[in-house]
């Protein structure tokens, strides 16, 4: 049985929910929904959820299940949460910066200014993780930040998705700086593909993440 951990509420007062699987081992975080115009993320997180995990629970290791961080912004189709504010820029990490290239990527007034942010440090503080996996939507890629190059390396093996260290541009104030460079979690933003799905792609993707939590389960 899974727990409910309540972990704030959105600009729109929306509850940030998460639900946390198991009581040993190693924690590992899994999110998505981070930018509302990716609810791909949502629906495959929820999927590995619903239809694998919940109906063989790993035994020696802890999950904490956040699937829908930017509740507004899934609501609203948008990647911004109801501030504007990209929830991947606003982490307070050492390299966070008060202006963005484009609007899409608007840091927020200050670091963590937004109760998304705030929900997900929250469980970091409450649930130490040894391994956060935050899905997205966009090129299909395994990117890494912090010690998760073996991770990433598994996950890549049995998704077939490149592997990649940095993203192609800066990200500052996003969870990867914050969880990943300034505290020393393994990091991984699985990127999947937008829109329609490819063959093979729930295969992949949810044998991806058993080979994941296979790992973290032996190594932490
Ligand atoms: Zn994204």
């Amino acid at each position: 049985m899974a727990s409910i951990v309540a972990l704030g509420e959105s600009i729109k007062k929306a509850p940030l929910i998460a639900e946390v699987l198991g009581e040993s081992g190693p924690i590992i975080h899994l999110y998505s929904g981070v930018h509302g115009d990716e609810p791909e993320s949502v629906e495959f997180l929820t999927g590995f959820w619903k239809r694998e995990l919940l109906e063989n629970v790993p035994d020696n290791i802890t999950i904490l299940y956040f699937p829908e961080v930017n509740p507004d912004g899934l609501e609203a189709g948008t990647r911004v949460n109801a501030n504007g504010v990209d929830i991947n820029r606003n982490f307070p990490s050492k390299n966070w910066e008060p202006k963005s290239v484009e609007k899409k990527n608007y840091p927020g007034k200050s670091p963590a200014s937004e109760p998304e942010t705030k929900a997900i440090m929250s469980a970091i503080d409450r649930f130490p993780p040894s391994a956060i996996i935050s899905v997205h939507t966009w090129i299909p890629q395994v990117n890494f930040d912090g010690p998760a190059e073996n991770l990433a390396k598994i996950i890549a093996a049995k998704n077939g998705y490149v592997l990649t260290e940095h993203i192609g541009y800066p990200t500052p104030g996003s969870l990867g700086a914050f969880a990943g460079y300034d505290r020393n979690i393994q990091v991984i933003t699985l990127e999947l593909p937008e829109h329609t799905p490819v063959s093979g792609y729930w295969e992949r993707n949810s044998g991806a993440l058993w080979e994941a939590i296979k790992y973290l389960e032996k190594h932490g």
